[in-house]
């Protein structure tokens, strides 16, 4: 490097704002990029950035040099990690897979260097989510001998995954026999439970009507 470095707070200006200010945050690492001054560019000798890092996605002057020896095993390791843009693959929303964020994670959780981050962190937390409920649904579905309270709870799980778009109201048979099975101790639930599942029924024949018409 030459030249003197500028710290950080010199590169976050008004335009960085404005040009991040849509981008989605991080809990750890906030929406702006974070500036360390380093800016090395492949010299395929001693510098080589990730063969994903596109000029258009990289931000300039976000570099942070790379551990080695922490990194699983790969043909070509990354020596500097930059942070990236990114467009989160479900919501669309921009966001910032931060260099310190690579770091944490070809480092300290042993992620392999071309694992990628395509979602945004609400989105990757939501999927994290999701596979739990349907992890608990297949519980509750291989358990034979289910309490009612139980069966209640397999109900919202497999409502939520319709809701979700992971199940499809194929499943409407099935949780109208659960929400039946229980509905003598628990009412009150159950008539809950029958306003999603007929609300989503609701909204699957207004699709197939917009299906049919074009
Ligand atoms: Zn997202």
């Amino acid at each position: 490097m030459t030249g003197k470095k500028k710290k950080t707070s010199e590169y976050v200006t008004e335009k960085t704002r404005k040009e991040f200010a849509s981008y989605v945050e991080h809990p750890r690492y906030g929406r702006y990029p974070h500036y360390t001054g380093e800016n090395p560019q492949n010299d395929y000798v001693d510098i080589h950035l990730h063969w994903r890092l596109k000029p258009e996605f990289c931000i300039a002057n976000t570099a942070v040099a790379a551990d080695l020896s922490r990194q699983s095993e790969a043909l070509f390791p990354v020596t500097y990690y930059y942070d990236e843009k990114r467009i989160c693959r479900d919501c669309d929303k921009p966001f910032i897979f931060f260099a310190q964020e690579q770091k944490h994670w070809y480092e300290d959780l042993g992620f392999f260097i071309d694992a990628d981050c395509v979602r945004c962190i609400h989105c990757r937390k939501k999927e994290q989510w999701l596979a739990r409920q349907k992890q608990r649904y297949d519980e509750f579905f291989h358990n034979t001998d289910r309490t009612a309270d139980e069966t209640l709870k397999m109900v919202d799980c497999c409502l939520t995954l319709i809701e979700e778009g992971i199940f499809t109201m194929k499943q409407e048979k099935q949780v109208r026999t659960l929400i039946n099975s229980v509905k003598e101790q628990y009412a009150q639930q159950c008539a809950q439970l029958l306003e999603r599942l007929n609300i989503l029924k609701s909204v699957e024949e207004i699709t197939d009507e917009e299906k049919e018409k074009s």
